[in-house]
């Protein structure tokens, strides 16, 4: 399968062991499938550090400065002074990703919010977008998130709800950010999703190496299969790949892009 279009994924963990041995080979097969940009993704200080590395080295690569609910007991303030800082690297184009995670609990809730709130702030004082993961924690995201509208922009990564959590994510003017699960079978109430979100609301990513879409499921994920998600959104909405891989490279560009024109 081929896209004439080019494609932005914008959720790769691309610092990640397991493409420790074949980085290179992996960034040259996103080229080829017609991946133009990616974000390489922080989680903490360490990953956040390995992202603008690997983003310094490569054209159309950018990083995110984040520390995700799973690290958020190793929070403090020097951790906020450092991520900051890292922000005023050219290539540092969002805050992420941040969040809460009620799935997996690995850090207290009390702690995931407030380091939620902290990472929000941070974003408001440099003025980037957010990249906000949430799993099981719809209502105190949404909750934090409505305390800074109009302060903060930003994409709910890697969705996952249902159309009611879409359109309280939509009216907070943020995006909606497919992967791989768009891909997966008996996700009704999430391809319906991916059919009304608004044209200039949609975004694609992988999430590598995380979720691998279906038709290379059981397998490490990697940036080129960003090409199925744009697919199947070409499918559900009855458009061109072509089409999808433009919307969605207008989006992200937008998004992420419209501070840092390059
Ligand atoms: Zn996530
Ligand atoms: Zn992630």
């Amino acid at each position: 399968m081929t896209t004439s279009g080019r494609l932005f994924d914008t959720h790769a963990h691309l610092d990640d062991p397991r493409f420790e041995n074949d980085l290179e080979d992996v960034i040259g097969r996103a080229r080829e499938a017609g991946v133009e940009r990616m974000i390489s993704i922080g989680t903490n200080v360490g990953t956040t550090e390995n992202a603008v590395r690997i983003a310094g080295g490569h054209e159309g690569i950018y990083a995110s400065v984040g520390l995700h609910p799973h690290s958020a007991a190793e929070f403090s303030e020097e951790h906020a002074v450092r991520l900051t800082e890292m922000c005023s690297d050219d290539n540092v184009i969002a805050i992420g990703e941040i969040g809460l995670d009620y799935y997996k609990d690995r850090s207290p809730r009390e702690v995931q919010r407030s380091v939620f709130r902290r990472m929000l702030e941070i974003a408001r004082e440099v003025d980037l977008p957010v990249i906000v993961h949430n799993r099981d924690a719809t209502d105190d995201c949404l909750a934090i998130l409505k305390d800074f509208r109009g302060q903060i922009r930003g994409v709910a990564h890697c969705f996952s709800g249902n159309r009611a959590v879409a359109d309280r994510f939509l009216d907070l003017d943020f995006y909606i950010s497919f992967s791989g699960t768009v891909t997966f079978p008996k996700t009704e109430e999430l391809a319906e999703v991916a059919r009304i979100v608004p044209d200039d609301r949609i975004l694609i990513e992988t999430d590598c190496p995380y979720l691998a879409p279906q038709a290379q499921r059981g397998r490490r994920n990697e940036p080129a299969f960003v090409k199925y998600v744009a697919e199947r959104i070409a499918v559900l909405r009855k458009i061109d790949i072509s089409q999808a891989a433009d919307i969605t490279m207008r989006n992200a560009g937008e998004l992420f892009l419209g501070k840092k024109s390059r």
